[in-house]
């Protein structure tokens, strides 16, 4: 296409969405396991459907400021600090039409062009793709499977120098489950004070954690003045097709935020804001249901992926993701992804979805029933086997 900006050459993808278009068309001749994207298969709960609807009958049909409505601010504020054990304010508070915008409007309000910004590889591929977008210069450190796919908090020390201007971590994380210690967060938390630069924590897995409790960056308060956290509702409540999330911040940057929805998205739908209050207020079983049947799932498949010859898995803590090494199968990561899509119908990702580093890997959600995984790992076997 002609005359677009130059920047727009560097606007990277999501490849979850692409593949699901591949298994979509797929699925007129051939059954289709869909294990690529992350979503709870989970209905959203009822009590949050119904909030919705009634806030629709009042009329929470119009505009709201941008920063989001006061009261599921403070509903935020009360529930996301009482999940880390810390104490926020209600203008600290942006809510944002999903998690990921909180992504986007954070690197947009400090990346400025070559400022470095350090993130997690593999990871979630927006990250890389704003940071270019916004002429910044990803830096990627890289998660190892021996470490758990924890960040060695030593290496990014390494990497980080007076040139960055953010450091993003993600845990529980996506692709790898991997999840970031209370030492970790420490290390990495006195590296970006070290350096003053920004810390961008995306903690939309918080509670898919199947292990100890959900530790966050922002136990340590003298970061709080460089902190943006990320979170939501699209996994924690089933409501990804809400467009629900937030960002929790020191409250200048929230008002930065805010003016960059003003110039974008005006605001969060009302209604939807109104069910999340719901959401957070409510009862809170359906999540730990979900999450108790998220765990039940990973040691069905983790289990028996490591039955695959040429297969190799760790256990993850947390996020409903598994990352099995792949090298012993002898095939690429990528050839072996599209052959489990068209040839087997196991819709899947290669690890190089989320960056150089995720080579020789691939990404399995087990966002979907037991049977439908057990369903997919005997066709990944005999696809192996023959
Ligand atoms: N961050 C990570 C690591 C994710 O995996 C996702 C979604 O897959 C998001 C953010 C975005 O979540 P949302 O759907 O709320 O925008």
């Amino acid at each position: 296409m002609e005359r677009l900006a130059q920047r727009m050459s560097r606007l990277g993808t999501e490849t979850a969405f692409d593949c699901l278009c591949r298994a979509r068309a797929l699925e007129t001749r051939m059954e289709v396991v869909h294990q690529e994207i992350g979503e709870p298969d989970f209905a959203t709960p009822v009590h949050i459907c119904e909030a919705a609807k009634r806030a629709i009958d009042d009329g929470w049909t119009h505009y709201g400021p941008s920063a989001g409505l006061p009261e599921l601010q403070a509903a935020v504020a009360a529930y996301a600090g009482g999940l880390r054990r810390v104490r926020f304010w209600p203008e600290q508070v942006v809510i944002t039409p999903g998690g990921k915008p909180v992504m986007a409007f954070a690197i947009m309000a400090l990346v400025e062009e070559n400022d470095e910004v350090v993130y997690p590889n593999p990871g979630f591929p927006i990250y890389e793709s704003m940071i270019e977008y916004m002429g910044g210069r990803p830096v990627p450190v890289r998660l190892c499977e021996e470490r758990g796919f924890r960040v060695d908090a030593e290496e990014l020390a390494a990497l980080v120098n007076p040139r960055t201007k953010l450091i993003i971590i993600n845990s529980p994380q996506n692709p790898t489950g991997g999840v970031l210690d209370r030492e970790d967060l420490r290390l990495i938390a006195d590296t970006a004070l070290r350096h003053d630069c920004w810390v961008l924590a995306d903690e939309i897995y918080s509670e898919m954690l199947y292990e100890g409790q959900f530790e966050s960056i922002s136990q340590f308060p003298e970061l709080h003045r460089r902190l943006i956290i990320l979170d939501g509702f699209s996994k924690t409540f089933a409501m990804t097709g809400w467009r629900v999330g937030y960002g929790i911040m020191p409250v200048a940057m929230a008002e930065k935020l805010a003016r960059i929805q003003t110039n974008t998205n005006s605001c969060t739908a009302s209604f939807t804001q109104r069910a999340c209050i719901e959401a957070l207020r409510g009862p809170h079983e359906p999540v730990e249901n979900m999450v108790a049947e998220f765990r039940r799932r990973r040691d069905v498949i983790v289990e028996g992926l490591n039955r695959v010859p040429g297969f190799r898995c760790r256990t993850p803590a947390g996020a409903f993701y598994a990352f099995p090494n792949v090298e012993g199968t002898g095939i690429d990561c990528r050839v072996l992804a599209d052959r489990l899509l068209e040839e087997s119908g196991v819709a899947c990702l290669a690890g190089t979805c989320f960056g150089t580093y995720g080579n020789g890997f691939i990404r399995f959600s087990y966002a979907n029933s037991v049977a439908n995984i057990e369903k997919a790992l005997e066709r990944i076997g005999r696809l192996l086997a023959g």
